[in-house]
């Protein structure tokens, strides 16, 4: 193995570089991967479009104290190649990697909950990811894919074990009625990670393509809304309310909505994200007992392996994968994930 591989590396603002950079060391406790694929979502977006947002650039990361530079990535498969001593019996597996690392010791890993280690860190955003021919992880962060699911279908593991962390937060219940404020990619694996529940979904979005989608997905009723949209407008166009309404948009005012959307007793789950502040009268929520709830990441060692299972036959995977980009072609495959020209998940690598 030579000591240099190929990476897309992050340098500032719109400054992402494909470049040799040296094969990753690992600990006693990490494999090293050979990357079959990774893929891209929004946050990889920002940190490229809007200045490194997250990657610690100019001032060390205080949990991963890694600086500098950085390799992006953080939905990433692959190859088992290499293995600490501790972890050998990974070596040759084909895994999926939760990209989230915790620390194993601190009160919230102690509940099992990790994605809110208090010395959280992920790789691909505070340390290097999966951008790159070989990526080095803690083993206890990698899943084996089992047997009959191809490292494509993989692929998008970590991104769907995000919409299963929400659905499982917010407690869904066979026979309730869901709505989706929002149906873009969170939107689309929320739906995945409701798919067996046996509950009746209906989507909203501005989107006619994204509504399409989802409606794939088992989504029953799908609501084209202008982005105009008043609470008014939505509740004369949904109808009814719903025991659970996901806000996946992330829109100004979304949240208003998604609580006058919310039955009695039910739970409104935010999880778009938006920086601008919101107006909500609380009085209603109190008075109907709604539940606000929010999610964030995933619990490895509970919801990537829901998701590997979910995308057991492929059929989801055909339907949320986009467009394959080689590692070398990073910079187009941001361009496009930027314009939005692309359908469904793009993806760099190949196996
Ligand atoms: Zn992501
Ligand atoms: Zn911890």
């Amino acid at each position: 193995m030579s000591e240099k591989m190929k990476a897309a590396v992050l340098h500032g603002l719109k400054d992402l570089r494909i470049e040799e950079f040296p094969i990753p060391t690992i600990g006693d406790n990490d494999v090293l991967i050979k990357v079959a694929y990774n893929g891209l979502c929004g946050t990889d977006a920002s940190e490229y479009a809007k200045g490194a947002l997250m990657v610690p650039l100019e001032k060390a990361h205080p949990n991963s104290k890694h600086q500098g530079p950085t390799i992006l990535g953080h939905e990433f498969v692959g190859t088992v190649v290499e293995a600490g001593k501790n972890v050998k019996s990974y070596i040759g597996k084909k895994i999926a990697c939760g990209a989230g690392v915790s620390c194993g010791a601190c009160k919230r890993c102690k509940e099992s909950r990790t994605n809110l280690c208090s010395n959280y860190y992920t790789l691909g955003l505070s340390l290097h990811g999966g951008l790159a021919e070989f990526v080095s992880a803690p083993a206890n962060i990698c899943v084996e894919i089992p047997e009959g699911i191809s490292l494509k279908v993989a692929a998008i593991a970590q991104p769907l074990a995000v919409g299963i962390h929400g659905v499982r937060r917010a407690g869904v219940k066979k026979g309730d009625t869901v709505f989706l404020l929002g149906a873009g990619a969170i939107g689309a694996f929320v739906c995945v990670a409701l798919r067996n529940l046996g509950v009746e979904i209906v989507a909203a979005d501005i989107s006619k393509e994204r509504l399409e989608v989802v409606s794939k997905l088992g989504v029953s009723k799908t609501i084209l809304i202008d982005k105009d949209a008043t609470v008014q407008d939505l509740k004369d166009q949904f109808g009814s309310q719903a025991d659970v309404v996901f806000e996946t948009s992330g829109a100004p005012g979304a949240i208003a909505k998604a609580v006058a959307l919310t039955a009695m007793g039910g739970t409104a789950m935010l999880m778009g994200l938006n920086k601008t502040p919101q107006e909500l009268v609380f009085s209603d929520p109190v008075l109907r007992e709604i539940t606000l709830q929010t999610t964030v990441a995933h619990v490895c060692k509970d919801d990537i392996p829901e998701a590997l299972e979910l995308l057991a036959d492929g059929e989801v995977a055909s339907l949320l994968t986009g467009p394959v980009y080689k590692l070398e072609d990073s910079i187009a495959a941001f361009d496009a994930l930027l314009s939005g020209s692309a359908s469904g998940k793009i993806l760099i690598g190949s196996e």
